[in-house]
């Protein structure tokens, strides 16, 4: 891997690694963009390009090995869901005294320190941030910068003022960067602080060839599907796990065509006795609830006449049909109710019965 294989924001990587080049790489660097936009992914990259111990260059410009130890380390960190996966597990199981006092941190290089947002309020937290401030001041040990990557811009107060402080008197050789979805929730003193740059998405077209070439195994319609999924982020379209989306979206069908049509219910419950509590329930109903909302959002379009902005276009008859059942209210009502679902799950109600009481209030009316 190399900064040719980032897809998309060529002006951007070349700028960043510009600054490489010029050794004035900055302190803080917030990269803004959707969901697989890449912001990770060439988070880590510069990463690697900070600390290669066998740098190169490609197209005059500075890039890095990945086979080095630094290189490869890093990359271990490249797959966030599942480290994250693994440092909640590890929390899970510490004693109930402890796990109150230990902070979520994804770390696979001693100068590369991932900060995720800490569940369960999914906010990065003021412990979270005292770990950067205890570090950031030592030199490297393996590397030559230590890098600080938030993955969330989601900060409690306190935690983005200790923040800010840091990045008033960065040392030297500490680079931080700060993702996020939405620049406007970093405070303002803190992007004045950054160099901002914004990742943007691609065209529905540009991944469906790019898609075209990585899953040849797909069919045309799959990609059509995954494309328009995917938000213009190209590495989740990539990474786009086709049969379980299928999967969720067969639940989510079950779901609301009980709702919609009434009658028979085994297969609903059948449907959502498979999502338990657990981390791995948790994904799987997350991903549902992405999949619904993607359904009602598909069904707005059909039923306002503009079934061309559906997304999933390879079920287009099948929303056709659904859509003759329900109305602008009906569907602005079950995403109400779906909202109502999410929030539970941040408390940690049980999925089967949150879900079962989503599918019983769409009945009401
Ligand atoms: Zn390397």
């Amino acid at each position: 891997m190399s900064f040719s294989e980032f897809h998309g924001n060529a002006e951007t990587v070349h700028r960043l690694r510009e600054m490489l080049g010029r050794g004035r790489f900055p302190h803080a660097v917030v990269l803004s963009g959707g969901r697989g936009a890449g912001k990770y992914t060439l988070a880590l990259m510069l990463a690697k390009a900070l600390n290669c111990l066998d740098p190169r260059e490609t197209d005059g410009l500075p890039d890095f090995c990945d086979r080095c130890a630094n290189c490869t380390r890093i990359g271990l960190a490249a797959d966030l869901d599942a480290r994250f996966a693994e440092a909640v597990e590890a929390r899970e199981n510490l004693r109930e005294t402890d796990k109150k006092e230990t902070r979520l941190f994804v770390q696979t290089h001693p100068d590369v320190l991932i900060i995720p947002p800490d569940p369960p309020q999914m906010m990065i937290k003021m412990d979270q941030v005292r770990r950067v401030i205890e570090t950031i001041y030592y030199r490297p040990s393996e590397g030559r910068e230590r890098v600080y990557v938030f993955t969330d811009s989601a900060f409690m107060k306190e935690a983005a003022n200790s923040l800010l402080k840091v990045l008033e008197e960065p040392p030297e050789f500490a680079t931080i960067f700060l993702l996020t979805e939405n620049p406007g929730e970093l405070l303002p003193t803190i992007r004045s602080r950054s160099m901002v740059f914004q990742l943007a998405a691609l065209p529905v077209e540009e991944i469906e060839r790019d898609l075209a070439e990585r899953h040849a195994e797909w069919k045309p319609p799959e990609r059509a599907l995954v494309a328009r999924l995917s938000n213009g982020a190209v590495g989740r379209a990539r990474g786009f796990d086709l049969e379980s989306y299928v999967a969720a979206r067969a639940h989510a069908l079950t779901i609301l065509s009980s709702a919609l049509k009434g009658g028979e219910h085994s297969e609903l419950f059948k449907a959502t006795e498979t999502y338990r509590a657990g981390a791995e329930g948790r994904v799987k109903t997350e991903s549902l609830i992405q999949t619904l909302y993607s359904l009602l959002q598909d069904l707005m379009f059909v039923s306002s006449g503009t079934p061309e902005l559906a997304r999933n276009i390879d079920i287009l008859s099948e929303l056709k049909r659904l859509a003759e059942l329900t109305d602008f209210d009906w569907i602005a009502m079950a995403s109400d109710r779906l909202a109502d679902v999410e929030r539970g799950m941040r408390r940690n109600l049980l999925r089967s019965l949150s879900l079962d009481a989503f599918a019983a209030a769409l009945e009401v009316s």
